[in-house]
């Protein structure tokens, strides 16, 4: 994408009609469209996926967000959920149904897993994960039943990469429709629909939104599956975005572009700074040159995000524990995307009754926000000097 163009969707795009010439799009926070006339209304019901009639269908703010998002992921259309939870929902179960089958890459987020085998096996419809590092992994787990292939590229915690386009033309090639959640590149580090892919999912409450101040989930896609998911699953399930959330996301993504390269760079320099510390074993992140897959990354993605992993060099659990509580610019939560620096420690999992997690309890996910890297890092050093 040019930067003409980015410019334009990001200031422009949804909002060529100003309200009163309002210079920002207002929140058009009712629930409710009212008409003159007996056609009037009757048009709108027919069109009810194109025109406000009742907020849970079209909104004019959440239409702002859509048709930018749409325009970012070079998609004919979008839709805009109340959660990342809620597009991968309404995007998968679209478009399964009894006996069918679903490959999916190993170690999803968490609840695309806990959708996949808690929830959609009730209704019949079995999934296989794959190590989808090896293509070869993919094409061997598709049956003649199978009807998705989901991808998330790279995945949380251990940053795994799919080759895209590889995956694509096996997903192609045997009739499979493809889902790739894409909230980690976003897309200005990678577009997923260019590479061929059905559907893209992002959950908006990380880097779109940017700011932690609102959850929110995003499926891009053509105009006909679009259609299709909204009379669906979007409609009947309804987990829509309130128009209020809508307008936090199109105000966050104004600098999507300043904060993706902001965090990006601290990323680097706080990576750096990790991998030659004594006291880190390990690194995780796709743009150093000690990543397994990180000539695919260097090749698929433009840049790298603000995530990455380490694990400690030690295995002291009180240790681990000391690490992570001394740290003070690093606040402890889950998420990422925002404003703030965060780790999220594999500890707290391990802890935890709801979690069984596999990840070595010395495992920690960092998030470097918008903060100065030279601050993050001096927050670092003493945190591993106190241990
Ligand atoms: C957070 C997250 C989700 C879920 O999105 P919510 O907005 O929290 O529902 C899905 N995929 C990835 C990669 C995520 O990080």
């Amino acid at each position: 994408m040019d930067y003409d163009n980015l410019s334009y969707i990001l200031n422009h795009t949804g909002e060529e009609q100003r309200v009163q010439g309002a210079a920002v799009p207002p929140v058009f926070q009712t629930s409710n469209f009212l008409f003159d006339t007996i056609d009037a209304m009757a048009e709108c019901l027919s069109h009810e996926d194109e025109m406000p009639f009742y907020s849970r269908g079209v909104n004019p703010t959440v239409d702002v967000l859509r048709k930018k998002m749409a325009a970012l992921e070079g998609t004919e259309d979008c839709l805009a959920f109340g959660s990342g939870s809620a597009a991968i929902a309404a995007g998968i179960m679209a478009n399964v149904q009894q006996g069918d089958h679903v490959v999916c890459v190993q170690k999803p987020y968490s609840w695309t897993a806990k959708l996949l085998d808690n929830l959609l096996s009730r209704f019949g419809v079995s999934t296989t994960y794959v190590d989808g590092r090896e293509t070869a992994n993919i094409r061997a787990a598709i049956r003649p039943e199978t009807k998705m292939l989901f991808l998330e590229s790279p995945n949380s915690w251990t940053f795994e990469l799919q080759d895209i386009e590889a995956a694509v033309a096996v997903a192609k090639e045997k009739g499979l429709l493809t889902l790739m959640d894409n909230s980690y590149c976003t897309p200005l580090n990678m577009k997923p629909a260019q590479l061929g892919v059905d559907i893209i999912m992002h959950s908006a409450t990380k880097y779109i939104g940017g700011h932690s101040d609102a959850v929110a989930g995003i499926l891009c896609a053509s105009k006909a599956m679009c259609k299709k998911i909204f009379a669906g699953e979007f409609m009947t399930l309804g987990g829509i975005l309130s128009p209020m959330n809508a307008w936090l996301l199109v105000r966050g993504l104004r600098t999507l572009h300043l904060r993706m390269e902001r965090v990006s760079h601290t990323a680097a320099e706080v990576v750096r700074f990790l991998e030659a510390h004594d006291k880190v074993a390990e690194v995780y992140y796709p743009f150093l040159p000690s990543h397994p897959q990180h000539e695919l990354a260097m090749r698929q993605m433009k840049r790298g995000g603000g995530q990455f992993t380490i694990t400690l060099a030690t295995e002291d659990e009180e240790k681990v524990k000391a690490f992570c509580e001394s740290l003070t610019y690093f606040g402890m939560g889950c998420s990422w995307g925002g404003h703030e620096s965060l780790i999220f420690p594999a500890l707290t999992l391990h802890r935890s009754q709801n979690y069984k997690s596999t990840l070595p309890a010395n495992m920690i996910r960092f998030y470097t926000g918008l903060e100065e890297a030279d601050e993050l890092i001096a927050d670092l050093r003493q945190a591993l000097d106190a241990i």
